[in-house]
C-alpha cells in the first residue's frame, strides 16, 4: 500500500525548495523528492532582484522576493543579499526607466567613468542599490530553510510516474537512483499525496505531461561564458590558472572543434575568434575544478558573509555591474548577436551569456556540446564591448533553459497537481516570492492569469514553433 504524504514536492531546485519552505511553515507534512545527489551545482554568480521591467506582476513578485530573502537571512541567521549596481544598456539616448526601484540616468562618458571595463553606445539606465544574491547561495539557503520549516528532503530519488486519481488524491512512483541517475534495484516505492507541488524545470512535459495539457515547452542549450579580467585587475590569476588538465580534458570534436564534453563541464577556450580551431591551453581546468568555482559559496556559505559567497565581488570583479546589454534593431553592428547579453560578476571573473535560446537540448544538459558559433558570436561581443576582459580565454558551461512561446512563467494548479516551469528570470533570484505563490495554489488561491494553464494560452502556444532567436527578452534567462 502507498504511504500517505500531505504534500509532495518534486524537485530541489530553488523553486521546489522555496515552495516546501512555505508549505511546511503553514503546517502539515512535506516531503520533496530530488533526483540529484545534496550537492548544489547551480552556478555560482551573482542574480538581480532589480526587473528592467515595467511589468506590474514582475515588479510585485521582485518586491515579495525581497522582502522574503531578508526573512530568510533573520531566520538563518547569515547574509544572503547584497547591494550593487545594475546597469541597462538599452541602446537608446532615452532609455526606459523600471518602475519601483530607484534608477538614474548616466550619459556615455559618466557610465564610462564608472565602469571603465565596458563600452557603452550611449545613457544607460543605473539602479545603484540594486538587491543582489548568488545563485547557488540561494539554493542552499531554501533548502536549509525548507528543512528548518520541518520538510524532509529526500535526494537520490527520481519520480518515474505520477497518476491523478482525484481533486485532491495522486500517486508517485519513485526509484532511488545512483550518482549516475541510474536505478539502483528495480523496486519503486508509491506515495499518494492531497498535494503535490511539480518543480522540476526542463523536466516538466515529461513528468507531468501525462496528466497537465501544458504549453510547449522549449527546451534549450545556454552556454554562458566566464571571461578573466584584463591586466590581473583583482583576479592576477584567474581559477583555472595553474591547474592541471583534467584527464578527459580536450575531447574534442575532430571534425567540427566543438567540445563534445559532458554537460555541465568548464573548459577553457583560447585562440580568438578560432576559438574552435585550437581549442586547450595547457592550464585547462578539469569539470571538478570548474566546480570549485561555480559552486562558490558552498564551502563559505555557512559563515554569513556575501562578499565571501560572491567571492569576485569581493576579489576584484565587485567594479562590474550586473548588466543587460540590448541589441539596436536595424543596426548591423549588433547583426551578430543572439539577444540580450547578461552579465555578471562571477567567481574571479565575469560571466557573459546570450539571452535568446540556443539548439534544442536534452532536459539534463547532458552531452553538453559547445555551439561553435554562439561561442565565437559571444567571443567577438567580449572584445567589441568590454576591454576589461580578455576575450581570448575563457570558460563555458552548458545549462538548460526551458521556454513558452509567449515567453511567460507557467505557474498553475489543475486538481491535485501546482506545477511551475519556464520560470527564466523569474528563477533563483525571485524563487522565494515564487515558492510562496506555489504554496498559496496549494492552499486553493488562484493563479495570476498570465501564468496560468488558461484554454488560450495553451491553444495559441500548442502549435507553435520553438522559440527562437528573435525571442523576446523578457524570455531570457535574466540576470
Ligand atoms: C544560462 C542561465 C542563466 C540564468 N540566470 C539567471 C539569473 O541570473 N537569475 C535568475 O533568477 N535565474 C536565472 N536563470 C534561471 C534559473 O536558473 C532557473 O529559472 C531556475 O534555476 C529554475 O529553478 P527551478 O527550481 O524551477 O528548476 P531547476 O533548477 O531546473 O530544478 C529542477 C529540479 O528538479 C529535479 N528533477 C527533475 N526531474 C526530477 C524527477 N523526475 N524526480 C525528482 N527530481 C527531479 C532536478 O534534478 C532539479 O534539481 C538562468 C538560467 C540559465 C539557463
Amino acid at each position: 500500500m502507498a504511504r500517505y504524504i500531505d504534500t509532495i514536492v518534486i524537485g530541489a531546485g530553488a523553486t521546489g525548495s522555496a515552495a516546501a519552505w512555505h508549505l511546511a511553515g503553514r503546517g502539515g507534512e512535506v516531503v520533496v523528492f530530488e533526483r540529484e545527489g545534496a550537492e548544489v551545482t547551480a552556478s555560482g554568480g551573482l542574480v538581480s532582484l532589480a526587473p528592467f521591467t515595467d511589468d506590474a506582476l514582475t515588479l510585485r513578485l521582485a518586491t515579495d522576493a525581497t522582502g522574503w530573502w531578508s526573512e530568510l537571512e533573520s531566520r538563518l541567521g547569515r547574509r544572503l543579499l547584497d547591494t550593487g549596481s545594475a546597469v541597462w544598456v538599452s541602446g537608446s539616448d532615452s532609455p526606459p526607466r523600471v518602475a519601483g526601484v530607484e534608477s538614474e540616468l548616466l550619459d556615455e562618458a559618466a557610465a564610462t567613468r564608472e565602469w571603465p571595463g565596458i563600452r557603452f553606445p550611449g545613457s544607460v539606465l543605473h539602479v545603484p542599490r540594486a538587491v543582489r544574491l548568488d545563485a547557488g547561495v540561494a539554493v542552499r539557503a531554501l533548502r536549509d530553510a525548507a528543512r528548518d520549516a520541518g520538510a524532509e528532503l529526500r535526494y537520490r530519488e527520481r519520480v518515474t510516474r505520477i497518476r491523478v486519481l482525484g481533486d485532491d488524491r495522486a500517486l508517485v512512483e519513485v526509484a532511488a537512483v545512483d550518482a549516475a541517475g541510474e536505478p539502483v534495484d528495480q523496486q519503486t516505492t508509491e506515495f499518494e499525496c492531497r498535494r503535490l507541488v511539480v518543480t522540476v524545470g526542463a523536466h516538466t512535459t515529461k513528468l507531468a505531461g501525462g496528466v497537465l495539457v501544458l504549453p510547449r515547452l522549449v527546451v534549450t542549450q545556454q552556454q554562458p561564458g566566464r571571461f578573466p579580467l584584463r591586466g590581473g585587475a583583482g583576479t592576477g590569476v584567474a581559477p583555472w590558472q595553474g591547474s592541471a588538465q583534467g584527464a578527459d580534458a580536450g575531447r574534442v570534436d575532430a571534425a567540427t572543434g566543438d567540445d563534445v564534453s559532458r554537460g555541465g563541464e568548464l573548459r577553457a577556450w583560447t585562440g580568438g575568434d578560432a576559438a574552435g580551431e585550437g581549442p586547450w591551453r595547457g592550464s585547462a581546468q578539469g569539470a571538478d575544478a570548474g566546480r570549485v568555482d561555480a559552486a562558490t559559496g558552498g564551502a563559505v556559505s555557512r559563515g554569513g558573509e556575501l562578499r565571501a559567497t560572491t567571492g569576485g565581488a569581493a576579489a576584484g570583479s565587485g567594479a562590474w555591474p550586473i548588466w543587460r546589454h540590448d541589441p539596436v534593431v536595424g543596426d548591423p553592428r549588433s547583426g551578430y548577436w543572439r539577444g540580450s547579453v547578461w552579465g555578471a560578476p562571477a567567481g574571479d571573473g565575469v560571466e557573459v551569456v546570450w539571452s535568446a535560446p540556443g539548439a534544442a537540448a536534452a532536459p539534463d544538459a547532458a552531452g553538453f556540446r559547445s555551439e561553435r558559433r554562439r561561442r565565437t558570436a559571444l567571443q567577438h561581443y567580449v572584445r567589441e564591448w568590454l576591454p576589461g576582459l580578455d576575450h581570448e580565454q575563457f570558460t563555458e558551461r552548458g545549462e538548460v533553459a526551458v521556454s513558452t512561446r509567449d515567453g511567460r512563467a507557467v505557474i498553475d494548479r489543475v486538481g491535485p497537481v501546482v506545477v511551475a516551469t519556464a520560470l527564466s528570470h523569474l528563477g533563483s533570484g525571485f524563487a522565494p516570492a515564487v515558492g510562496a505563490l506555489l504554496a498559496d495554489l496549494a492552499d486553493g488561491v488562484r493563479a495570476p492569469a498570465a501564468f496560468s494553464l488558461r484554454a488560450d494560452r495553451r491553444a495559441s502556444t500548442a502549435s507553435a514553433a520553438p522559440a527562437s532567436a528573435s525571442a523576446s527578452p523578457d524570455a531570457s534567462p535574466g540576470r
